[in-house]
């Protein structure tokens, strides 16, 4: 049976695009995603795929890259749930499946 997991790690709506955070992602993990049809080219982490290594953190040139257990987010669902919400912005960029 398969347990579900999720990492800790979201990307907030500053993100200026530079793609450092996609290259430092593992390559087998690769949790960071350019957000299609992002004009400004920003980027989000998939969080069923981040493993929580924290890699992409200290690359970042803006500091927009947050470990949401240092904000007091709990773990678990409800965590995973909060941790969406503070994302929600990548999401609502997304376009329609043609
Ligand atoms: S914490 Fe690690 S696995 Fe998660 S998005 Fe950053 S580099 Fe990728
Ligand atoms: S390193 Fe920071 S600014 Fe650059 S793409 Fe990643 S989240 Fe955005």
């Amino acid at each position: 049976m398969t347990t579900h997991r999720a990492g800790h790690f979201y990307i907030d709506e500053t993100c200026i695009g530079c793609g450092a955070c996609d290259e430092m992602c593992p390559g087998k993990v690769d949790a960071v995603q350019a957000i299609t049809g992002d004009f400004r080219g920003r980027f989000k982490i998939i969080l069923e795929d981040c493993i929580d290594c924290g890699f992409c953190v200290p690359v970042c040139p803006v500091a927009c890259i947050h470990d949401a257990r240092k904000e007091g987010v709990v773990e678990g669902e409800g965590g995973y749930m909060r941790i969406k919400e503070l994302q929600a912005w990548a999401e609502t960029l997304k376009t329609p499946e043609t």
